[in-house]
């Protein structure tokens, strides 16, 4: 967390923009006691236990367990009843109290790491696989891996493996799995991999496959986030009991999809977080650093990239809370017909935004954004992440067009049906 930083107890960042609006005194529809009391818990604890890091401390999963963090985090907008009552809550909010604005406070405080590294490492595996695990997994042996992965001995993480077989045995108990899968956020950390196979039907079969000697893990060296702990990882002939199905046979895609909602929104505000830290660290700068006998915020040209930066950033977060209540004053069903574009266009207009703000803040920094560590340490690790957050969770270009087709697709006129339905 390198920059220096004016900061006041109460309500964080003193910089314009720092900060969402509703901490800096605004008045919000949204906000109650219970997201400020959770905001306040998550910073202190993010600011005690935040570090710079190649890879994931191992005792942070537990801590994060033992802190009220996995729990919520997994949960995403409601916490089920199962839940209530098993795990603890960051800030001691009431389960009962917990909304998609918590969900939304969470992430964002967790963000404030300095990036998307250690966000993922830890809670991307869980927060993309335990709701499907809980919404159509059956069973002791499903029930006993959910509680294993919340209460922390060890990290879970997903694989999306298309490729990847799933043969059941002619007495139906036991999955053979062979294949490999790309680009598993979590895989070099994790015991469990919730994968999508392809069975004998050609459906999508949900499996969540432990790891043992027939499971090779191999860490990949990506361009940023290296506490994320990104792998290849590759089943070879992997015994699996039918029990570790979620699901039903065939049915496994719906079940990945039904989280596609929230596993893009939790993408966006990482990136809104991210945002909001360039532009913290970019005004920093501007205000302290002196060129030509002036400071860089004397001159015009470089105000206006800030106010380009920061009507960016707001715009994001007006755009996020209004996704994020109108999801939660829809059923699932609803919310995912009437919103699923919506959702999948916010997540790349998030990594648009980010990308444009970060490449504005270096710039504003010049080498100091370039430098790994110092006052431009955050843009510098957030430039490398930056495409981590614009091409996992479905990319830009998929989504955007996503959004246009299922938009024209709900196009109806009351006087001539459309000519071309291609769409
Ligand atoms: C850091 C990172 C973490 C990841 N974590 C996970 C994970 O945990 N689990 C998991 O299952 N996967 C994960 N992935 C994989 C991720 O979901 C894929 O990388 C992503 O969906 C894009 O697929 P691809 O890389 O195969 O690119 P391709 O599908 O080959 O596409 C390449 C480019 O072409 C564009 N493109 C493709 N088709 C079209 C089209 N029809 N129209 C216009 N443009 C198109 C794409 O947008 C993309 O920019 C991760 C990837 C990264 C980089």
């Amino acid at each position: 967390m390198g920059a220096t930083r004016v900061e006041t107890k109460d309500f964080g960042s003193q910089i314009p923009y720092a900060e969402p609006p509703w901490l800096c005194g605004l008045p919000s529809p949204y906000i109650r006691d219970s997201h400020r009391k959770l905001q306040r818990a998550m910073r202190d604890w993010v600011e005690k236990t935040g570090k710079k890091s190649s890879r994931l401390p191992q005792d942070l999963y537990k801590a994060c367990a033992e802190a009220g963090i996995l729990m919520p985090m997994a949960a995403g907008a409601t916490i089920p009843q199962e839940w209530r009552n098993s795990y603890p809550i960051m800030g001691d909010i009431e389960a009962s109290e917990w909304d998609g604005f918590h969900d939304f406070i969470i992430h964002d405080e967790m963000t404030r790491v300095g990036g998307i590294g250690i966000p993922n490492g830890l809670i991307g595996g869980l927060t993309l696989c335990i709701p499907a695990l809980k919404k159509h997994g059956k069973g002791a042996a499903i029930d006993r891996m959910i509680g294993e992965a919340l209460s922390g001995p060890e990290a879970g993480s997903d694989v999306q493996g298309i490729t990847t077989t799933a043969v059941l045995s002619a007495d139906g108990t036991q999955y053979t799995v062979n294949g490999q899968k790309k680009w598993i956020t979590g895989g070099t950390y994790a015991k469990y991999f919730l994968t999508l196979t392809r069975t004998a039907d050609q459906g999508f079969t949900l499996l969540v496959i432990p790891k043992d000697s027939t499971v090779t893990v191999r860490p990949m060296e990506m361009c940023g986030s290296a506490c994320a702990g990104t792998a290849f990882v590759e089943f070879d002939d992997t015994v699996v009991p039918v029990t570790n199905r979620v699901g039903e046979q065939g049915g496994g895609l719906a079940c990945v999809m039904s989280n596609f909602n929230h596993e893009r929104l939790f993408i966006s505000f990482q990136a809104m977080r991210c945002a909001r830290m360039c532009l913290e660290d970019a005004i920093s700068h501007a205000i302290t650093r002196e060129t030509f006998g002036q400071e860089l915020a004397s001159h015009a040209v470089v105000r206006h990239k800030l106010a380009n930066m920061a009507r960016e950033v707001e715009a994001l977060h007006s755009w996020i809370e209004t996704l994020v209540y109108q999801l939660g004053n829809l059923n699932e069903r609803d919310s995912i017909a009437r919103l699923a574009g919506q959702t999948a266009q916010l997540k790349a207009h998030s990594g648009i935004v980010l990308e444009r703000v970060v490449s504005q803040g270096i710039q504003l920094m010049g080498g100091l954004g370039l430098t790994r560590g110092g006052r431009g340490e955050r843009l510098e690790r957030i430039w490398r992440d930056v495409k981590a957050i614009t091409i996992p969770g479905g990319s830009e270009d998929i989504l955007l067009d996503l959004s246009i087709r299922r938009a024209i697709r709900g196009l109806t006129s009351p006087t001539e049906p459309r000519k071309s339905a291609k769409i």
